[in-house]
């Protein structure tokens, strides 16, 4: 079943200055990721990437085509109705955007408790989470104390705290080393295969592609150029 489907997708960016020209930053994409999918998308610097993530997170209006997510054709919503959609999707992030000033176990909370959960709950569910990432030990660690691993840890932790559906990944493995990588890689992995969460994984490195995803859309000044099955897509011709 689809839960996130784009349709002729574009984001046309207006001019900066007055004899500049608009920037298609997506141009005409369709794709569909299914439920349960390791889905990555995959294209150099300035590729769209990042626009299609922001397009599919209903941080920004599209300027053409349909996006549903889980059902809900979010092109025609409203602001409220728009964050319930953005409830359902967890982000991580290249920076991991943590709250310096947290300690990890506030960091988790706080989603939850911007969600109205109780103390007890909120408890109960931050526990559970830092035993799943491995970080109990860490709980009450501030950021700066932890490595870019352990960080993104904490910020796979928060983005699943409300036990979103799907989970965004921009670039969430860039800032690490390959050993840290594979870490990281193989904790998304249990997180797709024993949370049954389906997970959009945008990169510019084949490497993370190949060890994680099913399903792969290739980008490209703004398309998308191929897209299938990734040992399909990546096999010699
Ligand atoms: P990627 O994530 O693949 O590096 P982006 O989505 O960030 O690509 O950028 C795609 C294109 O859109 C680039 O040409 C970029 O300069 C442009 N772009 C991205 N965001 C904006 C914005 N807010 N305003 C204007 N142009 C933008
Ligand atoms: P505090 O509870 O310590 O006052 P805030 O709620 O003010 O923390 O958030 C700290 C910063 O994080 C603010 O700049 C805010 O814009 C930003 N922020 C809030 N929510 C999120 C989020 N879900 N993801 C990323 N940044 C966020």
């Amino acid at each position: 079943m689809p839960i996130v489907t784009l349709e002729n997708v574009s984001k046309t960016y207006p001019p900066a200055s007055r004899d500049a020209q608009p920037t298609i930053a997506v141009d005409d994409v369709s794709l569909q990721v299914e439920k349960g999918d390791v889905f990555g998308i995959i294209g150099y610097s300035g590729a769209g990437k990042s626009t299609l993530v922001r397009l599919i997170n209903a941080l920004e209006p599209a300027t053409g085509g349909t996006i549903t997510v889980d059902g809900t054709d979010i092109t025609a919503l409203s602001e409220r109705d728009l964050r319930a959609v953005r409830g359902g999707i967890g982000m991580i992030f290249q920076q991991f955007n943590l709250f310096a000033a947290k300690s990890v176990r506030a960091n988790i909370a706080y989603p939850l408790k911007l969600a109205g959960w109780s103390k007890p709950d909120i408890d109960a569910r931050v526990t559970e989470l830092l035993a799943f990432v491995g970080l109990s030990d860490k709980a009450k660690a501030f950021p700066e104390q932890l490595s870019g691993g352990q960080k993104q840890r904490v910020g796979i932790a928060r983005a699943l705290a409300t036990r979103p559906a799907i989970l965004l990944a921009d670039e969430a493995t860039s800032a690490l080393d390959p050993q840290t990588t594979h870490e990281v890689l193989a904790l998304l992995k249990r997180v797709n295969e024993e949370q049954g969460v389906t997970i959009v994984i945008i990169t510019h490195e084949m490497d993370v592609i190949q060890t994680i995803a099913t399903k792969v859309a290739v980008m490209d000044s703004g398309r998308v150029i191929e897209q299938g099955d990734v040992f399909e897509v990546f096999s010699d011709p």
